[in-house]
């Protein structure tokens, strides 16, 4: 990959994740709500979903989270990516499962859940990128793996999320689905650090929660699945 296309990538990045610090403040709302129509401060509605500023002009109230740091996670995500992969279709789902991440990720550490109907638009819109790859590429039996290595991600992470003290809940079980369909296609070998790297990145912080907040603390799985997704990518892609 030319280092032309990886900085217009983490241009792209940037740029989507600036915008991502919005909707992720609508997003961030408890189980059964939809997504935010007024502002948790002085009760004004909201009815945008691209919006720069991250204070409300009313009252003043900071939503979610600064744009610079979605805009910063966004642009070494599509850097990164684009660094290691080739210009593909394959590509452009790993991208999206980054962009989508983002705004995930930010959702999860603020109210402890991934919404369905994000984790619906991830999957289905990563379904279809990986299908026009391998219609592309011709790559059919990779695209057969993708599926396995996703239903594997699936039931490995079902069964590590009904453990006593499990640290993930059923929506990191069907990001990790998601995420397998990737991994899968990239390789058998991509699955397994997929399935391993998201423990070595939580561990550092659940060691932090636990002597924070006691044993009940319960903190978000997602990013440290999309971090070590990501890492599991990069790693495949360099073997
Ligand atoms: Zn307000």
């Amino acid at each position: 990959m030319s280092s032309t296309s990886v900085a217009l990538s983490g241009l792209a990045g940037g740029v989507g994740g600036l915008l991502t610090a919005w909707p992720a403040y609508r997003f961030s709302v408890p189980w059964g709500e939809p997504s935010r129509t007024a502002c948790a401060g002085c009760g004004s509605g909201i009815t945008s979903w691209v919006r720069l500023k991250h204070r409300c002009a009313g009252c003043g109230t900071a939503s979610a989270v600064h744009p610079v740091w979605t805009a910063l996670a966004g642009a070494a995500a599509f850097a990164l990516l684009a660094w290691a992969l080739p210009v593909s279709f394959l590509l452009l789902a790993c991208l999206f499962v980054a962009a989508m991440g983002v705004l995930m990720s930010v959702v999860d550490l603020k109210v402890q859940r991934l919404p369905d109907p994000l984790m619906l638009v991830t999957f289905v819109g990563t379904a279809v990128l990986l299908t026009l790859h391998a219609v592309a590429t011709g790559t059919w039996p990779e695209y057969a793996r993708g599926w396995l290595g996703g239903l594997a991600l699936l039931l490995a992470y079902l069964v590590f999320a009904v453990l006593p003290g499990a640290p993930m809940g059923l929506g990191d079980v069907k990001l990790a689905g998601v995420l397998g369909l990737v991994l899968g296609y990239l390789g058998w070998p991509a699955v397994v650090f997929g399935a391993i790297l998201p423990f070595l990145v939580n561990a550092p912080f659940a060691v932090v929660a636990l002597i924070r907040r006691g044993r009940k603390a319960r903190s978000p799985f997602g990013p440290a699945l999309l971090l070590g997704w990501l890492a599991a990518v990069v790693l495949a892609a360099h073997q």
